[in-house]
């Protein structure tokens, strides 16, 4: 299949191995080991001294290297690492993944607990905000810790790992809440449980016969590809209807794993949407969303958020204002296939939940009378009849 887009190099036709790490430590890798996901679990990087063989490191970097790990663990699967340009500080997988000092400016409106997850939450593991439907928490690991992720609290914190107690209590509380149709699995990465501790909890939510639907919150298909093996596409076929959210934040991340990865999900009958959060320097530009919502489309994957970039501590170096992302959805709205147009939403502080901030179309109404703006930006009237 031959991609390519306007001027953009057709990342996700080509090989993610290698491409941007000439000094890479992997290169005497064999392929089969390379595609196995427990190697590049196991692989991963996670200290000063491997980094400094796979990218060269800036001055601020090697600091917040050491200094941010005490607030946030680093790690690396070889498979993101080796999609870092290790001579450009500004790549956008590299800010995804290695720390910078920023993180360690904490910013007066920075929360620990920025959507309120923790008070919403009736039993530990689950949070039940809006009415049909919950957030489940089932590990607190990821294969790659992503600098900007809103659960840092919590995230890569052995010491918080859901216990099977605490699932067990959550797969409760989701038995006897005959209003739950929709659970959000979720964790850190629910992925990174084995192949039979998913199908146990998806069978037991499964068995429960109110809920109708779960999804899985996952990055593997960003950060560890691999993962997504024929076994584990087997096991969710037996749970379907099965819906997969991910986050992929740039096309670089567009690999030919990534799209192998996306269309065993989707033959195996996943339906996927991707959860995209607006960082400064990374993705706060129209032609850099409209380019991997693009490629998203062919990987079979539905643009679904863009979401503001919330209020987390340690993380306020990411952040844009609310107009950039109004405008990223202005540029796309009508320009391109609707299908690309995913909902812009600021997950409000304090547990308001997501509230989208799309642009407004609508310039005013008067009586019957509604004066409209379309994509170009010419008025149109429609009169009630
Ligand atoms: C995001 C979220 C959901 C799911 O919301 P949708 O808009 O249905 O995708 C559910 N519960 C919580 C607590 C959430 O943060
Ligand atoms: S995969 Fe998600 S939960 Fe894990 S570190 Fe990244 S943003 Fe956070």
């Amino acid at each position: 299949m031959e991609i390519t887009l306007g001027a953009a190099p057709p990342v996700s036709h080509v090989r993610s191995r290698f491409p941007y790490a000439p000094r890479s430590i992997w290169k005497g890798v064999a392929e089969d080991q390379w595609n196995d996901w427990h190697w590049q679990q196991r692989e991963r990087v996670t200290s000063l001294e491997q980094l400094d063989h796979v990218i060269r490191l800036t001055d601020d970097e090697r600091r917040a290297v050491i200094e941010a790990d005490a607030q946030f663990h680093m790690g690396i699967t070889p498979y993101y690492a080796a999609l870092m340009d290790p001579e450009d500080p500004t790549c956008p997988v590299r800010l995804q993944s290695v720390p910078t000092m920023g993180e360690l400016s904490f910013a007066a409106a920075d929360l620990d607990d920025p959507l309120a997850e923790e008070r919403d939450m009736p039993v530990p593991g689950i949070t039940h905000r809006y009415p049909d439907r919950v957030l489940f928490y089932t590990t607190h690991n990821c294969p790659v810790y992503c600098r900007h992720c809103t659960r840092k609290r919590k995230v890569a914190d052995p010491t918080s790992a859901a216990a099977k107690s605490q699932i067990e209590q959550s797969l409760a509380y989701i038995a006897l809440h005959t209003e739950i149709r929709d659970v959000v699995v979720s964790g850190g990465d629910p992925l990174s449980l084995s192949d039979d501790r998913l199908d146990y909890i998806l069978g037991r939510l499964r068995a429960i016969p109110h809920v109708e639907i779960f999804r899985l919150g996952t990055r593997n298909l960003v950060t560890l590809p691999q993962r997504i093996t024929d076994d584990l596409v087997a096991m969710l076929k037996g749970h379907q209807p099965v819906y997969v959210n991910t986050h992929f934040n740039h096309p670089r991340e567009c690999t030919g794993e990534a799209f192998d990865a996306a269309r065993r999900l989707a033959d195996g009958g996943c339906v996927i949407g991707n959860q995209m959060v607006l960082l400064k320097g990374i993705n706060d530009d129209p032609r850099i969303v409209r380019e991997l919502n693009h490629k998203l489309l062919m990987m079979r994957i539905r643009p679904y958020y863009i979401y503001q970039c919330d209020l987390a501590k340690g993380i306020s170096h990411f952040r844009t204002p609310i107009e950039a992302g109004r405008r990223i959805i202005r540029s796309l709205r009508g320009h391109t296939s609707g299908m690309a147009v995913p909902y812009f939403v600021v997950d409000a502080p304090n547990g308001g939940g997501k509230i989208p901030v799309n642009p407004d179309y609508v310039v005013r109404h008067e009586g019957k009378r509604w004066v409209l703006r379309n994509f170009a930006g010419k008025e149109f009237t429609y009169d009630e009849p």
